[in-house]
């Protein structure tokens, strides 16, 4: 059987070793593993060559109509096409689609296929799923559940061919396994990327020194970067202990829990905050958000929201982001924030004014 992988959000980049695919597909490394296993030949990445099946996965919903709109040429190319992924599934309303691995390849351990599939030196997997606080942009508690479980152990992720690890647990601090994992981590002498944010709620002065024990990273192994979010002002969530609602005001629990890790050692310059806009978020409080890690000395990585179909512009209620949020993206992702004002940045006013003539137009139709 001739088969073709095509993963295509996977995003090539350029290391000091050459070009590596950066964020590998696990799936795609369980197909490319079980396919492997029965002695099939695998064409990965695929580039249109005749095959008896391709394999189609995307993680990224923005990436669907491209999909749509090359699906014709694939059919002519392929005798059989199975498309999945995030980014396929839909979560427009419960009961939600979501694609599966057939269960003979869900069972295949993606570990070092992945690793030989994408050439990397580096472990990457989830130790824990899911996430029990539910936030309603978010895919995760829809696809993987409002319980954090076990996945694997981290000495099942560890790569042969190096000492990083990359951990895309959603809330690794929320799970008793957490602990279990920093021991590991130090037992095998790995430096660990924690790629999801971890939730910046759950930092007591336990999990400060926990963190400060390991060599934390950024995902390249290099610079010391520990990731937390504030992407809403107030966050609610459901206490798995008590099952009462518990409301954090975050301009508050931000602030405090940087200084509790400062105090355990760790810099407010290796936390970087990714900080969603355009969700629920006005201009004012988003300056705020800005300002308060600013302040700390913290970097700053704004999130554009976007729905969970991949529509783009829109807020949580679907109309028409505010015009700020755009220039506000630029503002802080081109270091401009840290000198100038947001009033005096010119992108502000471009903004501002493309929205004007977007509404316009709007009215005159
Ligand atoms: S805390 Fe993070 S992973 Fe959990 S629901 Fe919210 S955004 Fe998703």
């Amino acid at each position: 059987m001739r088969v073709g992988i095509l993963d295509i959000d996977t995003k090539k980049e350029t290391d000091g070793f050459g070009r590596k695919s950066k964020y590998p597909n696990i799936a795609c490394g369980k197909i490319y593993g079980y396919h492997k296993l029965n002695g099939d030949e695998v064409i990965y990445p695929y580039n249109g060559e005749k095959v008896d099946r391709l394999y189609i996965s995307t993680i990224f919903t923005a990436t669907r109509p491209m999909i749509k709109r090359m699906l014709p040429y694939w059919e002519q190319r392929a005798d059989e096409i199975l498309i999945g992924g995030t980014g396929w599934d839909d979560y427009t309303k419960a009961p939600y689609t979501i694609t599966e691995l057939p269960p003979e390849i869900e069972a295949i351990p993606h570990m070092n296929w992945t690793y030989e599939m994408y050439d990397i030196n580096y472990g990457i997997g989830f130790t824990t799923r899911g996430c029990h606080v539910g936030c309603s942009f978010c895919v995760v508690p829809k696809k993987e559940g409002l319980t954090e479980y076990r996945d694997v152990t981290v000495k099942d992720l560890i790569n042969p061919r190096g000492k990083h690890v990359i951990l895309m647990n959603n809330n690794s601090l929320a799970h008793k396994d957490f602990y279990k994992d920093i021991e590991e981590i130090k037992e095998y002498g790995l430096t660990v990327h924690w790629d999801q944010a971890n939730d910046i709620t759950l930092v007591t002065p336990k999990v400060a020194q926990a963190l400060r024990s390991v060599d934390y990273r950024g995902f390249d192994g290099k610079k010391k970067q520990l990731f937390f979010a504030f992407d809403l002002m107030t966050k609610k969530k459901i206490d798995p202990e008590t099952g009462g609602t518990v409301t954090y005001d975050m301009t508050k629990v931000v602030p405090e829990r940087v200084k509790l890790l400062n105090e355990y050692g760790i810099p407010s310059h290796h936390l970087v905050f990714y900080m969603l806009i355009g969700f629920n978020t006005t201009e004012e409080e988003d300056l705020e958000r800005v300002e308060i890690l600013r302040s700390l000395g913290c970097e700053i990585y704004p999130m554009l929201y976007r729905d969970l179909n991949g529509k783009v512009g829109v807020d949580w209620r679907g109309n028409p982001q505010p015009f700020h949020v755009r220039a506000l993206r630029d503002w802080i992702n081109s270091g401009v924030y840290r000198k100038t004002p947001f009033k005096d940045f010119d992108r502000r006013d471009r903004h501002k004014k493309q929205r004007q003539i977007e509404e316009m137009q709007i009215a005159m139709f």
